[in-house]
């Protein structure tokens, strides 16, 4: 099963707050300088979450499938991470 077809039986329900955020926006110029693009973090997301646009990193945190892989793959752990809150995120879609 192809990648997009796994993300389609997932369903979303938003959460108002992201879960998401980098600690240091500078951090990512760094990064940027030395990785190039796309970074690691936008490397290895499964959903697209993460965009590189005008030297700084922007986040689409609705798509994350919760996966944590974008936190162990920052070598500069610049990546605070969490679940969702409670009944928000990600849950299999049956049927
Ligand atoms: S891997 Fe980490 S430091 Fe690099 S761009 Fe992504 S969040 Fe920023
Ligand atoms: S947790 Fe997974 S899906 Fe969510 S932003 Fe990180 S790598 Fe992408």
């Amino acid at each position: 099963m192809r990648t997009e077809e796994k993300l389609y039986t997932l369903r979303y329900k938003k959460d108002n707050e992201t879960h998401l955020v980098i600690e240091d926006g500078n951090k990512c110029i760094e990064c940027e300088k030395e990785y190039g693009e796309p970074q690691p973090c936008a490397s290895i997301c499964p959903a697209n979450v993460y965009t590189w646009q005008n030297n700084k990193m922007v986040i689409g945190y609705e798509n994350c499938v919760e996966c944590g892989a974008c936190r162990i793959a920052c070598p500069y752990e610049n990546i605070l991470w969490k679940y969702p809150r409670y009944g928000k995120g990600i849950a299999l879609r049956y049927g």
